[in-house]
């Protein structure tokens, strides 16, 4: 059995902000040692189900966060950018995925850093009229290689957005949202005892979750911060203008609507440099 670990960061226990997440920051160090702990947890937590080979993705931002010299030493690390499946790489040789240090969709109230892919570009984004964020979309291209998300771990918003969408998934809340800034994080022992044991069950278990592949046609619609994001994703003839800031495209599955979508949308940002 070969599991796929996606890691976040904006989930993590004890991550309050946007600063705790940046490189370079003062306290960046710190919480991408705690993104490391946690991911360690659920490495050893995949063996102890059965695991045969666990590979681990790092998925913030320049996705090169996670430390390698620290990590457990008998998990893959797939660190940097490019990516073609982004958060969900590796998927297409998983047959379990667990997501951990995730976070809510873009716009839920009370909930930690919470956005879509692309904080500073993304204000919604749909997939079949279905408003949903990062875990879900994630999910249906986990589904697409025939592999379930079985466990997935953040703030208590997350959680009920993962236990609104993803039946049989399993969430563990290492933290409660105050404000998208603001959070009260549960005590350390509690956080290591919930990912080590929550993700050894959700992985024995894995053959139980059911795959949720998205039958095709599938539709990506994304409404942008700013309109001129729209604009320069246009220029792809496959995306179709909704409005001012929205945009969207169809693929006969999962994963070619994701490609057309992220292509779409890397290309909406290179009008930020303008
Ligand atoms: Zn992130």
């Amino acid at each position: 059995m070969r599991v796929l670990i996606s890691v976040d960061m904006e989930g993590i226990a004890g991550v309050s902000g946007t600063q705790d997440t940046l490189y370079g920051r003062p306290n960046y160090d710190r919480f991408r040692r705690l993104m490391t702990d946690e991911t360690n947890l659920a490495v050893e937590a995949a063996f102890a189900a059965g695991a045969d080979s666990v590979v681990v993705n790092d998925s913030h931002d320049g996705m090169r966060n996670v430390m390698y010299e620290v990590l457990d030493d008998r998990a893959e690390l797939i660190s940097g950018f490019n990516k073609p499946l982004c958060m969900m790489e590796g998927a297409q040789e998983a047959d379990a995925v667990v997501c951990i240090g995730y976070h809510a969709w873009a716009g839920t109230a009370q909930a930690a850093l919470d956005h879509t892919i692309s904080g500073g570009q993304i204000h919604n984004w749909w997939l079949n009229d279905r408003l949903v964020g990062e875990t879900q979309i994630n999910a249906a291209l986990a589904a697409h290689y025939g592999a379930p998300i079985v466990f997935v771990s953040g703030d208590d918003k997350l959680a009920e957005q993962v236990a609104g969408s993803l039946p049989g998934a399993r969430t563990a809340v290492v933290k409660y949202a105050i404000d998208s800034m603001c959070v009260r994080s549960q005590p350390l022992s509690v956080v290591r005892r919930l990912l080590r044991e929550g993700v050894e069950e959700a992985v024995r278990g894995h053959a139980t979750v059911p795959v949720q592949r998205v039958v095709g046609p599938v539709t990506f619609r994304m409404e942008f911060k700013r309109s001129s994001h729209a604009e320069v994703a246009c220029l792809l003839p496959m995306v179709r203008r909704v409005d001012g800031r929205t945009v969207e495209v169809t693929g006969a599955d999962a994963l070619e609507a994701w490609r057309l979508a992220f292509g779409a949308m890397r290309l909406g940002s290179t009008c930020d440099m303008g």
